[in-house]
């Protein structure tokens, strides 16, 4: 235990920390959380996440993390107090979410990219989760501040999160190898809950190479893919898809609106027993993508709400009222100009070009022009998955933009591009005249002679992807 004395006095620092960040001094958002930490020690953080008395939850991935927290949010407020931050990837900033609410839950967002820069089992430690969410993991940024990272340390990075959990429960989506096996070792120390999909009319219509097993390295079989790397799968040493406790038992695609049918049987940790739920929902046509942090969401809210009887009524509060304002900015949206169709969004990752590239195809009826924003030098890996999602595509006209910071890099993907198409462009535009970059990318896309455009690859998210979005909505 902490001296008391002193964590009262961390609380009250971080407390006059949050009115100073209210004013906008300095870099704000997470002072409060740093004021704590630097006065109390990081130890005095154990005491401070064992003052919610369900406990935190933390959720991770390469994917669907920002979503999935906002729609877990919005589910288990229905139901009771929590404590939340979103997009964190420090402890400070998951230490300013425990100050600055009340509650006996906590949601919170954390991102990993590798074991340098992220602490992930020095987190797990002092926050003491009770609920570790894994998304989808999938090859991102091979590179972090100029290092190499691996997809296996990579994948350590993110087991790290939950690889000590004495108690609670991890969420996992069993569609993907690599967060259910992470779930499978856990298995004999926590509960587990897993969620995927149960229909057989879910086919991805895009080829990719199927990833190698995590248990012994062999190729997995797969005997239906649904989205990339996720679907059923198994491998000769046993490793194999188990059937998810939360699951897509229906879906209904309409142009205008979904109806999907989610059924559970599943743990709740809250009221230590099983409960079961069946919901059908509707929904905007939000993307497959979507359907999955749903599903994490659904999983996670109804492992954790103190209120069972409400699972059902809540899940439909929540998502017969959802509009698309839950897409956080920058990320990938299709939206109508005149009378054409621009799919814009962030898609730094193969996987999450894929899905935005899913996305737009439920809207191409007709030629169609792809801008792409390249990835930096030492991203070849990221360039190899985009470039898959190119040729799926096969669109009619392509340009080319550095997405980064080199151009001579962004070259050298477009030398690449051009010589598999016959039809493509290139601008050289500077990372450092951000604003020129971003008024060529509207302009592109405005002054288009193609019926459907989409724009997606590399670029900061809120920097270049949301100023675009906003420029070009806004006209
Ligand atoms: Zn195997």
């Amino acid at each position: 235990m902490v001296n008391k004395l002193r964590f009262n006095i961390a609380k009250f620092g971080a407390k006059i920390a949050s009115q100073v960040s209210k004013l906008g001094f300095g870099s704000g958002n997470n002072l409060p959380g740093y004021v704590f930490y630097k006065v109390a020690g990081k130890e005095a953080l154990k005491d401070l996440a064992h003052e919610m008395n369900v406990g935190p939850i933390l959720i991770t991935g390469t994917n669907g993390k920002t979503t999935t927290t906002t729609l877990l949010i919005k589910l288990l407020s229905c139901d009771t107090e929590i404590r939340k931050s979103f997009e964190s990837n420090t402890i400070h900033a998951i230490t300013t979410g425990i100050l600055k609410g009340s509650g006996d839950i906590g949601v919170f967002e954390y991102g990993i990219r590798n074991k340098i820069y992220g602490i992930p089992d020095t987190v797990q430690r002092l926050i003491d989760p009770v609920g570790v969410v894994y998304t989808t993991i999938s090859r991102e940024h091979s590179q972090v501040a100029g290092v190499k990272n691996p997809f296996d340390e990579y994948v350590d990075a993110k087991s790290l999160l939950s690889q000590a959990m004495a108690r609670g429960v991890i969420i996992s989506n069993v569609d993907d190898p690599v967060t259910a096996n992470i779930a499978f070792n856990k298995q004999e120390d926590v509960h587990v809950n897993f969620y995927g999909l149960a229909i057989d009319d879910i086919n991805d219509i895009f080829e990719s190479e199927s990833p190698d097993c995590p248990k012994c390295g062999k190729k997995l079989e797969y005997s239906q893919k649904f989205l990339n790397h996720r679907g059923i799968y198994s491998c000769e040493c046993g490793f194999k898809r188990r059937e998810p406790n939360v699951k897509l038992t229906g879906a209904h695609f309409k142009p205008d609106n979904w109806d999907l049918t989610i059924e559970g049987n599943l743990y709740n940790y809250t009221n230590n027993r099983d409960v079961s739920f069946k919901v059908t929902i509707n929904v905007p046509p939000f993307g497959f993508h979507n359907i999955y942090n749903t599903l994490a969401s659904v999983c996670t809210y109804a492992t954790f709400t103190p209120k069972i009887a409400n699972i059902e009524n809540t899940i439909k509060e929540v998502f017969n009222n959802l509009d698309m304002s839950f897409i956080p900015p920058g990320r990938f949206e299709v939206v109508k100009l005149n009378d054409k169709y621009v799919g814009l969004g962030q898609g730094d990752n193969g996987d999450a070009a894929k899905i935005n590239a899913l996305f737009m195809n439920q809207y191409i009826d007709g030629p169609l022009e792809f801008i792409y924003t390249t990835p930096d030098e030492h991203e070849e890996e990221i360039f190899e998955d985009h470039l898959e999602v190119i040729k799926n595509l096969n669109p009619d006209h392509i340009i080319v933009v550095p997405g980064r910071k080199s151009i001579e890099k962004a070259q050298d993907y477009y030398s690449i591009i051009s010589e598999e198409f016959d039809n493509t462009d290139f601008y050289p535009l500077s990372y450092e005249k951000m604003d020129e970059r971003i008024k060529k990318l509207v302009d592109l896309a405005k002054t288009s002679d193609y019926g459907y455009v989409i724009m997606t690859g590399c670029g900061e998210e809120q920097e270049m992807w949301e100023n675009i979005k906003q420029k070009l909505i806004n006209k």
